[in-house]
């Protein structure tokens, strides 16, 4: 008799092969997926560092997308432009796009 190696699981059970570990098929895909999961926290806290290698990264890829410094990426992001009570609606359809130009598909 051996035990199920899934945690969760632990049955005793009768091996039909001697290198069996699960107590069935069941348990065996459940260990890998649990396993897989493990691996990946579910909330990640980024540090300093982290985060500024993620900011690059995305820098980059502006910058190979669109072929614009953003040198403006340490900064947070301004939230979108709303229309001005007197605004001249071209004026906003401009401002608006100058953010989605800097700020848009990050
Ligand atoms: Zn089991």
């Amino acid at each position: 008799m051996k035990n199920c190696l899934r945690k969760k699981c632990q049955k005793e059970f009768e091996p039909n092969k001697p290198k069996q570990v699960f107590c069935s098929d069941k348990c065996r895909v459940y260990w890998n997926r649990e396993k897989k999961a493990s691996l990946i926290p579910e909330t990640k806290i980024l540090t300093h560092e982290e985060a500024v290698q993620i900011k690059k990264a995305i820098a980059k890829q502006f910058k190979e997308r669109y072929n614009v410094e953003v040198p403006y990426l340490e900064k947070e992001i301004p939230p979108i432009p709303t229309k001005l009570p007197n605004e001249d609606s071209v004026d906003f359809a401009g401002r608006k796009s100058e953010w989605k130009l800097k700020y848009g598909n990050l």
